[in-house]
This record gives C-alpha cells, structure tokens and sequence, in this order.
C-alpha cells in the first residue's frame, strides 16, 4: 500500500528516458524552498497499490526507451520504503528501471533492500554545512551523506541534485566543499542544479504555511554559472534543470 500524492505521466525531468513519476505524501524534512508543501504531511493523497502503479507503467511501455521506466519522488519517498520494495520488485521483474528520488535520510534495512531494486537515485544532498542543512531543511546531512556513502560502496549509480538558493545554498566555499566531498565518488554519474523558483508559493497560501522564502530573489543567470564553473571542477557532467 503506498500515499501517492500525484502522478506525472510521460516525465522527462526525473531520471533517464521517458518516465512514470510518482510523488509520495509525506516529508520529514521542512526545506525552507520546497515547491510542493502539499507533498509534507502524512495524511492526504491517495492510497494506491503497487499492481495499479504498474499497469499506468505498462501503458507507458511503447514510450519507454534509453533506461526510461518508474521513478518514485517525493516528498520523501523513503518514507514508505516497504511499500516501494514491492513496487520496484516488480516494475523491475517487468523490465523497467527503477529510479528513487530521495533526501536521503533513511538508512535501516528496508531501505537497504529497496535499494538492492533501485537502479538508480536521485540524491539531493541540500547542504555540506552542517549548520546551513539545519537552517535549509529542519534536519541533520549526517545521514545524508552516509546514505550517499552507502551507495558508493555499493556501486549504485546517482546523480546528485542542489537546489540553488541565494544568500542560503550558494555560498561558493560551500559549493566548493560540496564537490570536493563527493569528487571522487565513482557512482555519481551526474550532478544537476536546481535554481530556486517561486512557482509553489501559492501553495503556503492556500495551505496557510509560513513561506520564509517570500522575499528570497531567484537566483540570476551570473549567479547559476558561477555555481555551474565551481561543480565543473569537480565534475564531468553537470546540468542545469
Ligand atoms: S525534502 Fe523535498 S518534499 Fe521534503 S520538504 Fe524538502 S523539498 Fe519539500
């Protein structure tokens, strides 16, 4: 049994190829920037099981090329890693790759064994700093990067994901810091940056949250770039989304 959120057909932004995209209900990080508040609290959404998620892939199947297939996104899909277990099983017996989006804050034997099924995740890993994690997300990168260690020594494949915020994620002795602790990490097949946008924050209203970011600019071009130059020392393939 899964709390689905939403569901995005024919994605093309998280992951390979052409995507199912399912976002689950529910958060246990409260980042100051996130677009999708309406995804944190554990109740709402809808409950879905994993033999209807499948058959939306399968209708997808003639699209599904280059690694396209699942991919599960959040609010924190970590959160229902059981549930997921089942549904990778079996989108992966039936062929399709298997992509988990992730804060990655979980780290116990469940999520362990999902990852055995996971063929690839997407890693936001929002703050080297311990205390700017804290003041972006309400939560510790202890675990973080211990989870981004773990699928190193496993050798499963990330990309690893930034959202660029001014004056909170792109303080340049940071960003230099970022890539030097995941540099030498062979699994991270690509690092993307996610520039700040304001296109949630209609959300705070109606859902009558606290938008701490109201008056937060959006990061400029120049601003990008220079977040871009600094990863690319550290990193083939870096992207902009
Ligand atoms: S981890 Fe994602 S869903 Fe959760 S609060 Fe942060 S941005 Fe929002």
């Amino acid at each position: 049994m899964l709390r689905v959120h939403s569901i995005e057909t024919l994605g093309t932004n998280d992951g390979p190829g052409i995507r199912l995209v399912i976002f689950m209900q529910s958060c246990n990080f409260r980042c100051l920037y996130c677009h999708n508040p309406d995804t944190q609290p554990v109740t709402g959404g809808k409950i879905m099981q994993s033999e209807e998620i499948i058959e939306l892939l399968e209708k997808q199947r003639p699209y599904v090329k280059d690694n396209g297939g699942l991919t599960v996104s959040g609010g924190e899909s970590l959160l229902q890693r059981q549930g997921l277990l089942d549904l990778f099983t079996k989108a992966k017996a039936a062929g399709f790759n298997t992509t988990l989006d992730s804060n990655g804050s979980i780290l116990d034997d469940s999520a362990k064994k999902l990852l055995e099924v996971t063929d690839l995740v997407l890693l936001d890993v929002k703050h080297i700093d311990p205390v700017w994690h804290l003041k972006v997300t309400k939560a510790s990168n202890e675990p973080v990067l211990q989870f981004a260690k773990y699928l190193e020594e496993k050798g499963i494949p990330m990309w690893l994901r930034y959202v660029l915020v001014p004056g909170y994620t792109n303080q340049k002795e940071f960003l230099e810091k970022w890539g030097e602790h995941f540099k030498d990490y062979k699994n991270v097949k690509r690092v993307e940056i996610l520039p700040f946008h304001t296109y949630g924050f209609y959300k705070y209203k109606e859902l009558g949250f606290k938008n701490m970011l109201e008056d937060c600019p959006v990061p400029t071009a120049e601003e990008i770039q220079e977040a871009v130059d600094i990863f690319k020392k550290y990193f083939k393939q870096v992207f902009v989304r």
